[in-house]
């Protein structure tokens, strides 16, 4: 590296484009080899590193003040201040009291919903540096693969299909190279790259590539001379901090049905003030009802605990090796019908290995080493794309290529092999044409062109055929044998390439004339865990469609080992080209069937396997890989890209698999199943306490009580004793049957009439009775008689509210039992099997300890010891609920038609 030393360009000047290549690497200090890792150093301190700025984020103290701006904050506001209104205009009624426990809600519902929008905003950050971009780059002469952030100017980096592209640089070799420019220019249009420059506008010209532009088809080379903040994008500063959009089906439902509740609590609000106007004239203390209804009605804990199931669940599935790109999602998977899935790398193991090789005269004996002829082998070393490596399983790049590579290394020295017939020009693999080609110099000086792909596609491309050394033409019947031999070798799984060479007197993609030279069929071993895995979507009621480029013969062998021919069903069998013709009736019955096959599919027909799916009403998961992918990936309700796949596939997708693994997307929709079950159940549990919290208030203004409830206890419930319990149903395990049952419809709601009839119409008015029994005994007890008013700070008044409060205390550790389980019997559960439950009740208790006997709680809650028979009173009712509660579930179970229409959910 001898001109170390000398300087070299940071930033563009924007002619780039335009100046010589001499030139222009002469400005950078570089060559075609690349740097030396110690100048690349260098030039990172001087350059800084390879990272867009991100746009300013929102600073903290911002986003926490937003929290104050939602209605539920508003109305809580307001009602604070008519408390302070009402202390100052009547001081010493404890309406203090409810004015600091209200703003104290706000405060702490303000706070908590802000962690976890903070925590889950952290969460999906670090998904995302998980996924940090990587580019391979020449450095000391060899290619390397380094995070994009390494990347100086000078660097050479090669592209491929699917890349995202580091940084802004000029093209040096390109072969069918296509980029997606939309990020920068807008156009969707993949636009052809060139060598030369085309075009005055650096923008428009076509030896440029820029970076988060996407790779489309082709390879290539390019030299960087822009990165960072310096590149096209860098400037246009387009780059926006990814946020976690709020408007999701599920968010947006939730916040309907808040806004529901709320309309129906301020409604019972203005009634009663009315009401209670009308009927004993006590403006101010009417006010203060009204507030209490309004604050009793309010599902205050709702939203922040919905958000922390979700990214607990997020969590749990990372730690499963699926990576939720929106916390939404996991909510989308639970309800998936159709799981189709790649077989390459999914359903199998991507370890491919060639197993047979077929020499158009017989086969050769792979197992013992025999050597194939040297044409073949020729082929499979020079027209591929992937690199020898030391490390598992020996190959870097495509395991379809990789597997050739190993195979023939062992026969010569690969290296030398690519170095006696340098490439000139290459035609790369595409799963449209399913072949590749590259034409090479030979020693002699003269063209040759390789190609290898798809025997089917090959075989029409032959007229002649290399027997034992020597070339003889290729008659139909030797091809028609040709056929019989590769459809063998499918038939025991493997994926057939066919190999064949020809005379080039020209750089340009042959199709005809080529001499036939052999076939190689590679095993790729079936994942042990898929079989398990499609039997519980089976068992699950989800459909499984594998859908694979691969020979339809290939695929179904695949598909017998995997089990998804199991159980009498014999897969539909579709391939791409029969799809292309089909008429739409008779696609859409083929659809029907449980288990289908699409075979010699091109990813491009994934989008139309989506479209269909969901015409017929499926909600349907995708899986891909490649950069053809992306659109039915970004179409499916579910788009699911693995972790070894492309950065076009990754970018449109709801999830990343990081193993690749099927067995992983079914683990997910296990979640996602669950995290829906269980926030039905916290909110049937929270909703629950509602009833005993607005009885009591409309008892006194209709039966002219003494006021069974204070706000200041409807606020110990809602925001003490029922959050830890709640949290804890959020992380419950998913119910024994959750993999069992059919998937949920598409309308079927997290707020069913069924959920509110159970939590309203059946454990709430319970717990209400517990309440009023408790609140009776110990009136009467003390000598109270009907219709007589007490005073707020009697004795005996304070015993009342304090033993009713107990009660439906007792009662909701009852509710957050049986709310382990919607359908289930809770016995199927362990006692102990969740340990928030547990905590949850302790924390019922020692709030209802504090309550009862602290006396500072006594001062604010206006509360006082009991003696506890008036609590054990409570008992009794606690059990009914829970046995009620099983009662539901049973009959729900034995499908009772009119349980389940009222209570099934
Ligand atoms: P899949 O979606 O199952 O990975 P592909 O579309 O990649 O299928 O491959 C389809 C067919 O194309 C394969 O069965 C094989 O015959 C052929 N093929 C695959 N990879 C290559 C390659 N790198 N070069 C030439 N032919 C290939
Ligand atoms: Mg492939």
């Amino acid at each position: 590296m001898a001109s170390e030393e000398e300087d070299f360009q940071c930033t563009s000047s924007g002619d780039e484009h335009t100046i010589e290549l001499k030139e222009f690497l002469r400005r950078l200090n570089t060559k075609a080899e690349g740097l030396s890792s110690e100048e690349a150093l260098k030039r990172k301190d001087v350059c800084g590193a390879n990272v867009l700025a991100k746009k300013e984020k929102e600073g903290l103290l911002k986003k926490y003040l937003k929290q104050y701006r939602n209605f539920f904050a508003v109305l809580l506001l307001f009602g604070s201040s008519l408390s302070f209104i009402a202390e100052y205009l009547d001081p010493g009624q404890g309406n203090i009291f409810i004015a600091i426990a209200l703003l104290g809600v706000v405060i702490l519902n303000s706070t908590f919903t802000f962690i976890q929008e903070y925590q889950a905003q952290r969460i999906m950050e670090s998904f995302q540096s998980l996924m940090a971009p990587t580019a391979r780059v020449r450095r000391d002469g060899k290619i390397v693969e380094l995070p994009a952030s390494e990347l100086v100017p000078g660097d050479v980096i090669y592209l491929e299909e699917g890349d995202k592209v580091p940084a802004d640089a000029r093209l040096i070799v390109q072969n069918s190279l296509k980029v997606d420019n939309s990020p920068i220019t807008g156009e969707a249009e993949p636009q052809l790259r060139a060598l030369e420059c085309t075009h005055d506008e650096m923008l428009e010209c076509r030896n440029m590539v820029f970076s988060s532009t996407l790779v489309q088809t082709g390879n290539g080379e390019a030299v960087i001379f822009s990165t960072g903040p310096d590149t096209q994008i860098g400037k246009l500063s387009l780059l926006t901090e990814e946020t976690i959009s709020v408007e999701t089906p599920i968010r947006k439902e939730l916040n309907r049905f808040v806004k529901i509740i709320s309309a129906i609590a301020i409604f019972l609000g203005i009634v009663f003030f009315i009401i209670g106007y009308f009927i004993q004239d006590a403006y101010l203390a009417n006010l203060i009802f009204a507030i209490g209804i309004i604050v009793a009605n309010v599902p205050e804990g709702l939203l922040p605990t919905v958000t922390l199931a979700l990214s607990l669940a997020s969590k749990r599935m990372a730690k499963r090796n699926a990576l939720i790109k929106q916390l939404e999602s996991v909510e989308t998977l639970g309800s998936t019908t159709v799981i189709c899935t790649d077989k390459t790398g999914t359903l199998t193991q991507n370890k491919m290995a060639v197993n047979s090789v077929h020499t158009g005269s017989g086969y050769i004996d792979v197992k013992n080493g025999e050597k194939p002829p040297e044409m073949l082998l020729r082929v499979a070393a020079v027209c591929n794309n992937s690199r020898l490596s030391d490390e598992s399983p020996g190959y870097r790049g495509d395991p379809t290529e990789g597997s050739l590579l190993a195979y023939a290394d062992n026969f010569k020295d690969i290296r030398k092999t690519q170095e006696r017939f340098p490439r000139l020009a290459e035609y790369p693999f595409d799963s449209r044409v399913k072949k590749m080609q590259v034409i090479c110099r030979t020693p002699e000086g003269d063209m040759d062109s390789y190609l290898k792909g798809a025997p089917e596609v090959l075989l029409k491309l032959c007229n002649r055929i290399m027997l034992d050394g020597e070339e003889q033409e290729l008659t139909g019947r030797m091809k028609r044998g040709l056929e019989d031999e590769y459809l063998q070798m499918a038939e025991r799984g493997e994926r057939v390439l066919a190999y064949a060479f020809r005379k080039a007197d020209e750089i340009k993609e042959y199709e005809e004339g080529f001499t036939f030279l052999g076939f190689s069929g590679a095993l790729d071993p079936a994942r042990p865990e898929a079989k398990e895995s499609i039997r519980r979507c089976y068992r699950a009621g989800i459909k499984v469609v594998m859908i694979t480029g691969d020979h339809p013969v290939t695929a179904t062998s695949i598909s017998n080992i995997v089990g998804l021919n199991s159980e009498n069903r014999e897969p539909v069998l579709i391939t791409g080209a029969e799809l292309e013709k089909m008429p739409p009736e008779e696609l859409e019955l083929k659809l029907q069937s449980d288990s289908i096959i699409f075979a010699r599919t091109s990813p491009l027909q994934k989008l139309k396997i989506v479209r269909n799916f969901q015409a017929a009403g499926e909600i349907v998961t995708m899986t891909g890989d490649g950069v053809n992918d992306a659109p039915a990936i970004k179409n499916a309700d579910m788009g699911v890209a693995m972790g070894s796949g492309t950065d076009v596939a990754k970018e449109s997708a709801d999830m990343i698999l990081l193993d690749d693994n099927f067995a992983t997307i079914v683990n997910a929709v296990e979640e996602g199943r669950t995290v829906f079950d269980n926030i039905k159940k916290f909110i049937a549990y929270i909703l629950t306490s509602n009833i005993p919290e607005i009885l009591p208030f409309i008892a006194f203004v209709l039966l002219a009580i003494p006021l069974p409830m204070n706000v200041q206890l409807i606020l110990a419930i809602d925001l003490g004793t029922d959050i830890l319990p709640a949290i804890a149903l959020a992380i419950e395990r998913g119910e024994g049957d959750i993999m069992k049952r059919p998937p949920r419809s598409r309308e079927e709601k997290l707020l069913t009439p069924q959920v509110l009839l159970t939590a309203y119409g059946l454990k709430g008015p319970i717990e209400a009775a517990a309440g009023f029994a408790s609140y009776f005994a110990v009136l009467y007890g003390g000598g109270w008689v009907w219709g007589q008013q007490l005073d707020l700070s009697d004795p005996l008044y304070r015993q009342a509210i304090t033993a009713f409060f107990a009660a439906v205390i007792v009662c909701q550790i009852a509710n957050v039992f049986t709310s382990r389980t919607r359908r289930q019997s809770v016995f199927t559960k362990g006692v102990f099997s969740n340990r928030m439950v547990l905590i949850g009740i302790a924390s019922e208790l020692i709030i209802l300890a504090l309550i009862m006997y602290q006396p500072s709680f006594n001062a604010v809650f206006n509360t006082t010891p009991v003696p506890l028979e008036y609590v054990l009173l409570a008992i009794p009712f606690a059990l009914l609920l829970f046995v009620a509660d099983e009662l539901r579930k049973h009959f729900v179970r034995k499908d009772s038609a009119t349980v389940g229409k009222l209570f099934g959910w």
